[in-house]
């Protein structure tokens, strides 16, 4: 297991971690299992999405800000209730399957830190687990 952190710079926003997350699966030295990645923190949530039409990520973002509005008469006093509730609709953990010691990703998929709640420091923990045969299928 180990950690990484991102800075991000704005209130909402998608930060491509891709890179930094094929850098600590080729540190494991595992070649083929199953990655799990778990931001520990709950304003902001771990997502695969597109990474190649910069619009997908700005329609995506506008929609959940009207899915869930920011000022929705929420009872929570630090203001924030919009970045809570956008984390636990996208959730804190997603699992990605690990070959040649590297994301299986789809072609135009790359892993995200979404945050609802920034700038901030976010902390990212990645686990990769071997897949492992008992001799037989
Ligand atoms: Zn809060």
């Amino acid at each position: 297991m180990s950690e990484f952190r991102v800075k991000t710079k704005a209130r909402a926003e998608f930060v491509d971690i891709t890179a930094k997350v094929n850098h600590a699966v080729a540190a494991e030295g595992v070649a083929a299992g199953l990655c799990t990645l778990f931001v520990p923190h709950t304003t902001c949530a771990v997502i695969v999405s597109e990474n190649w039409d910069p619009d997908v990520t700005t329609d995506t973002l506008t929609h959940l800000e009207r899915v869930v509005p920011r000022d929705g008469g929420y009872r929570h006093g630090e203001g924030n209730s919009q970045a809570h509730i956008l984390s636990v609709m996208l959730g804190t953990s997603i699992n990605i399957p690990v070959e040649s010691a590297k994301l299986k990703l789809g072609k135009w998929q790359g892993v995200m830190l979404a945050e609802f709640d920034g700038p901030r420091e976010r902390t990212v923990s990645v686990s990769v687990v071997a897949a492992g045969r008992t001799g037989g299928r």
